[in-house]
């Protein structure tokens, strides 16, 4: 089995939660996973004051995790789609909930709208905002012992190499500085190929 998170490895969350920034903020610069400096600041940018509006905003739009865009390529999406009945993936994701649908049911939708049917979606907790970094991703692959885990998180990545696992670390801006044993940094294409998702 592999974990794939969603978030910054098939979704475009920090595009996504900038424009709903810019909606009370207009001078919030737009700012995608690929530009994402920090995952504290965003370099700067992301204040108490953005970052609680961001997240009770969030919480109030309806399936907002639905709704975010697609950060992989259409080649990606087809190249899981056709692998995840034969590669059990597990996609991973610590989203908070919002107004509509529930999480669970967001994400598969969103997934299943780019060709991947009936995918396996387990929602991990994490705090109220979802971005602290602790989560219990890692707790919930020692009980799957997923041989493969894909992130971009850094402290995700941290826990899931010191609980053991083989990670590849997506290599955004980010996370230059996440550095442990098990933590392969790169692209997602070569996350796939470490991962052994055939291509097409
Ligand atoms: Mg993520």
């Amino acid at each position: 089995m592999i974990f794939m998170d969603l978030d910054g490895v098939l979704a475009e969350f920090c595009e996504a939660f900038s424009r709903v920034i810019q909606t009370f903020d207009p001078t919030m610069p737009l700012i995608t996973t690929a530009t994402q400096p920090d995952w504290g600041t965003w370099g700067g940018e992301m204040t108490d004051e953005r970052l609680n509006y961001g997240w009770e905003t969030v919480k109030v739009t309806k399936n907002f995790w639905e709704r975010a865009p697609s950060l992989a390529s259409p080649e990606v999406f087809a190249r899981i789609a056709a692998a995840h009945k034969e590669i059990p993936i597990l996609f991973v994701t610590s989203r908070i909930p919002t107004a509509g649908n529930s999480v669970q049911r967001q994400s598969i939708n969103w997934l299943e709208a780019r060709g991947i049917l009936d995918p396996l979606v387990i929602v991990a907790g994490g705090d109220a905002r979802g971005r602290s970094g602790k989560t219990d991703k890692a707790s919930i692959a020692k009980i799957w012992s997923p041989y493969f885990t894909i992130e971009d998180g850094p402290q995700n990545a941290l826990d899931y190499a010191a609980a053991g696992f083989e990670v590849a670390l997506l290599d955004w801006p980010y996370t230059k500085d996440t550095k442990a044993p098990g933590i392969h940094r790169c692209n997602l294409t070569e996350a796939l190929e470490m991962a052994g998702v055939p291509l097409l």
